[in-house]
């Protein structure tokens, strides 16, 4: 079928759907809408940076209000059509990698997650924002949810718990994933892909928790509290 007409059928299935089920705003449950104009505008970019185990991180927006909650409707509910919402954070955060010689790895999804979900959630906001993820990392076992575990738990719970498909010696990949929290996800994926021989150039993310932008700020003396989510 053409894209032109699955688009049109696509639109067709969403309007019948939401007559069944009616839709509300992902960010603040306005009714009728799947995300209305002002949650849009609270998901323009602001790229911050940090660093997890020397690696570069760059996300499109803090993870807290509104953008927390929208990947909560894409990750729990599955709004899937959230992803091109969440798209641009994604994109501004990986723009300064997007070069012919950076090969882009979505930081792969459980087999757990893949059976509750039926989707890859890293993937599919790297495809939205006009990245085209390979799928060379695998999970060789399963971990415990993050949630709910402190620093040292996580690191422990993911440590080991990914594996390259293929030697990568000398490829230069950037790393993406939805949400990065203390990092340990993204520093289990960068060494996986240094123990086959890729050079991880970064890792780019839709969010970040606000952990390191809240210590920044307490630096310059800005007491300004940050909503959390
Ligand atoms: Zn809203």
């Amino acid at each position: 079928m053409p894209r032109s007409e699955l688009q049109l059928v696509r639109a067709a299935l969403g309007e019948a759907l939401s007559l069944m089920f009616p839709t509300a705003c992902a960010g603040c449950d306005l009714r009728d809408v799947s995300l209305c104009d002002e949650c849009r505008h609270l998901l323009v970019p602001q790229v911050r940076e940090r660093d997890v185990a020397g690696l570069v991180v760059r996300s499109g927006t803090d993870f807290g209000g509104v953008p927390a909650r929208v990947l909560r409707a894409l990750k729990a509910d599955g709004r899937t059509g959230l992803a091109r919402a969440l798209a641009p954070a994604l994109a501004a955060a990986a723009a300064g990698w997007s070069r012919p010689d950076v090969v882009v790895v979505a930081v792969p999804t459980s087999r757990a997650a893949m059976r509750r979900r039926g989707y890859r959630v890293a993937e599919l906001l790297a495809r939205r924002a006009g990245l085209r993820p390979r799928r060379l990392l695998t999970t060789t076992r399963a971990v415990a949810d993050q949630r709910g575990l402190g620093r040292g738990a996580r690191a422990g719970n993911v440590s080991g718990s990914m594996r390259a498909a293929r030697r990568l010696d000398g490829v230069r990949v950037l790393i993406v994933d939805d949400v990065v929290t203390t990092g340990a996800t993204l520093a289990e994926a960068t060494r996986a892909l240094q123990a086959a021989g890729a050079v991880p150039v970064g890792a780019a993310t839709v969010a970040s928790t606000a952990r390191r932008r809240a210590r920044f700020d307490d630096r310059i003396g800005n007491a300004r509290q940050i909503g959390g989510g």
